[in-house]
């Protein structure tokens, strides 16, 4: 009766990782993608970076899925031969009260288990980038980057290789619940509607997910998703060669992004970002404004001192999709299966912004646990 065990709506890097995993012992997987391709929209539109898992409050998903994430990562690049570059990162005090602060990061870094950063004093960090001006800097040696469009790729070859069937090109717009399962209904590019059923359903809509959960009829108010922009801005050579690391400042306490940093791309470009940009009424909008530029050099200014206006070109943007709204606290991953809400089988995965990528492979592992 059923065409399929398991559904997995979106095939961003989140979507691929959970099917790669589920299929080592499902059969009958089918991830249903809007875009002709998988990884077209935030899975391509981010840092690259394998975050060390630093920031995020103690016992949340966040830290414990990037810290998870992050080992399983770098030995998925070391096995498949993805490339990446371990490269480090530098947190950088732009005052002598950010000295502080960075105390209390090492803390809470060290409680989600991060306990390989260093504080390094102003000898010690122009030993390691003599270019950037600080009082004072926390190491992170585990944080690195990674080619994703190379990662997601053999996240879907793995995936296609097990038995997964990707249909792309075919956009999720109704899901109902059945006996025993759901009947996904789909429209593909030429607009022709088709429908099969499926027992187990995985949201991994990004963007859309609070919709597509939405669809089933779970329409949760503290769930609905806020669009927020990061701008980037590519640092023009030749001063992208002045940097070996990935620099940071100190976190703005909300979280709400962790601030204009440098980030160093495996191609060796230089760009700096993600600013918050807040979109009220969650449109898809990747512009850059050019207005910004001064915005990010006077940010990026205070410690990186060779910077100059012009260096600064505007080069693109993604979306986080937030459950935190503008304004209030940092919010956690929401990953459940929703058998509480009488929808067993059906795996929300909603709010998965930055450290997805670096969860990713850890999420695959938490959906199947679920699921088991
Ligand atoms: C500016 C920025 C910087 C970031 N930097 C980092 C970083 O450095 N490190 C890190 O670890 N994380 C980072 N992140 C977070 C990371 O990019 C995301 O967590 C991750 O890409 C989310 O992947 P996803 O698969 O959940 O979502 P997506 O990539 O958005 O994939 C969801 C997919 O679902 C599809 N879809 C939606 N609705 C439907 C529908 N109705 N029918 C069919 N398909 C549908 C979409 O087309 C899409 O392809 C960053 C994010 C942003 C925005």
């Amino acid at each position: 009766m059923f065409d399929s065990n398991i559904a997995i709506i979106g095939a961003g890097v989140v979507g691929l990782a959970i099917a790669a995993k589920l299929s080592e012992d499902y059969t009958d997987v089918f991830v249903i993608e809007r875009n002709k391709s998988f990884g077209q929209e935030t899975s391509s539109r981010n840092s690259e970076v394998i975050h060390a898992g630093i920031y995020y409050p103690k016992n949340s998903l966040k830290a414990k899925l990037c810290v998870e994430g992050k080992y399983l990562l770098y030995n998925f690049c070391k096995e498949y031969e993805v490339p990446y570059n371990n490269c480090g990162k530098l947190i950088v005090a732009t005052s002598t009260e950010e000295v502080m602060l960075l105390e209390e990061l090492k803390k809470k870094a060290f409680h989600n288990g991060v306990k390989d950063l260093r504080l390094l004093n102003e000898g010690e960090i122009k030993e390691l980038e003599p270019n950037i001006d600080c009082y004072g800097a926390l190491f992170s040696p585990s944080t690195g980057v990674i080619d994703s469009h190379f990662f997601m790729k053999q996240l879907e070859t793995n995936a296609i290789n097990q038995g997964v069937q990707f249909s792309y090109g075919a956009e999720l717009i109704e899901v109902n619940k059945i006996e025993n399962g759901y009947e996904i209904l789909l429209k593909d590019s030429d607009g022709k509607d088709f429908s099969f059923k499926t027992k187990k359903v995985v949201n991994a809509a990004g963007l859309e997910s609070d919709k597509v959960s939405g669809m089933v009829g779970m329409d949760n108010e503290s769930l609905k998703l806020s669009f927020c922009k990061g701008n980037y801005f590519r640092v023009n050579p030749p001063k992208n060669k002045l940097l070996n690391r990935l620099v940071y400042p100190v976190p703005n306490p909300n979280m709400e992004g962790i601030g204009i940093h440098v980030t160093i791309d495996m191609g060796g470009g230089v760009k700096l970002g993600p600013d918050v940009e807040w979109m009220p009424d969650n449109i898809y909008d990747y512009s850059v404004n050019k207005l910004q530029q001064k915005a990010f050099y006077e940010s990026a200014k205070k410690f990186l001192p060779f910077l100059e206006l012009n260096d600064l070109v505007p080069e693109m943007a993604g979306i986080r999709p937030k459950i935190q709204k503008q304004g209030e606290a940092i919010q956690d991953f929401y990953v459940q299966e929703e058998l509480k809400k009488g929808f067993p089988g059906f795996v929300n995965l909603i709010g998965i912004e930055s450290p997805g990528l670096t969860s990713s492979l850890a999420i695959g592992e938490y959906v199947n646990n679920i699921l088991l």
